[in-house]
């Protein structure tokens, strides 16, 4: 099961810098801009519908894929059109994929692979099925190849050194598995797709990079770290409702937002929160602030992107079109 291989990985965490600014303590009671609490900010150009690279056609049912072969941590879209449709959905790594509906469109779905998934060829089924009660499956090979990941030492100040634990790492990816494990069958995210939780990003820390904290726990880097300062904004990235807002020991003060269709991003180390669980918020709405709490080293903000339960890259996702 992919969901099992997320608790196979180890965590995460973040940062860089290894020096703690004087002034990090009491962020907590900074107040947000005036200004900053409730507007939208929608970044702009929403990406072109790409062409498939491949299509296939069998029993009434055209399949188009929009991508070669899928990298470790990385997601694929797959559309599927038949007259009469009236569903859709994949079973790849023995996980079941539903398919969204889009008007006049078919049906679409994200396939994502897990950034542990061994690089092999798998077979991919697509299962149609039609208003006159027709059945079709269709099996593709599907290649998984190697993601590019790098290495890192890191090292924690003595202060949050009790973070550095496999035991505190497996609760808390069990804990996030939980969540990611909802599938909520709508598509709540729109049509101009996930954009970069906080404006003018300075991208530091990559996805997926196997780490190693104070030359003890080895541990792979679950999301992409943001360069920021205390008390910054933090966007959604995407419309969603909030799946959980609270504290974690690792990430810190985090809200994860469901998108829908086993669609989740997740905001961390915040020093504040500014949304409940359960709320329905919009696309650039402010949903927290910067901080530095978890195992953190400094400030800094740590995205995650979550997809049918596997962690894949975030900034991958954000340049990904999806309707
Ligand atoms: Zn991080």
């Amino acid at each position: 099961m992919k969901r099992a291989g997320i608790a196979g990985f180890a965590l995460v965490l973040c940062l860089l810098m290894a020096w703690r600014p004087a002034g990090a303590q009491g962020i907590e009671d900074t107040p947000l801009p005036a200004d900053a609490t409730q507007a939208p900010i929608i970044t702009p150009t929403p990406l072109p519908r790409p062409a498939p690279v491949s299509t296939v056609e069998q029993d009434g049912t055209t399949v188009e894929l929009f991508f070669s072969t899928i990298a470790q941590g990385q997601v694929g879209l797959v559309h599927v059109i038949g007259a009469g449709l009236a569903g859709a959905r994949a079973r790849l790594f023995d996980d079941l994929i539903d398919f969204f509906p889009v008007e006049g469109d078919g049906f679409y779905g994200l396939l994502a692979a897990n950034m542990e998934q061994n690089p092999r060829s798998y077979d991919l089924t697509i299962f149609a099925w039609y208003d006159d009660n027709r059945r079709v499956s269709i099996v593709l090979p599907l290649d998984i190849v190697r993601g590019d990941f790098i290495r890192q030492d890191i090292t924690m100040a003595p202060d949050r050194a009790y973070l550095v634990d496999a035991e505190i790492e497996r609760g808390e990816l069990a804990k996030l598995e939980s969540i990611f494990s909802q599938r909520t069958p709508e598509h709540l995210w729109d049509a101009r797709g996930f954009q970069m939780p906080i404006l003018n990003s300075t991208l530091t820390s990559p996805f997926g990079a196997f780490r190693t904290f104070n030359g003890i726990l080895q541990t792979r880097h679950t999301g992409w770290d943001i360069r920021t300062t205390l008390g910054v904004p933090v966007m959604a990235s995407a419309s969603g409702v909030v799946a959980y807002a609270g504290r974690m020991d690792i990430r810190g003060n985090i809200v994860v937002v469901d998108h829908g269709y086993g669609i989740f991003t997740t905001y961390n180390h915040l020093s504040q929160i500014h949304v409940t669980r359960g709320q329905s918020i919009v696309k650039g709405q402010i949903i927290g602030v910067t901080g530095d709490t978890g195992r953190s080293s400094g400030p800094h903000f740590h995205w995650e992107v979550a997809v049918n339960g596997a962690f894949v890259d975030s900034i991958q996702f954000t340049q990904t079109w999806l309707p």
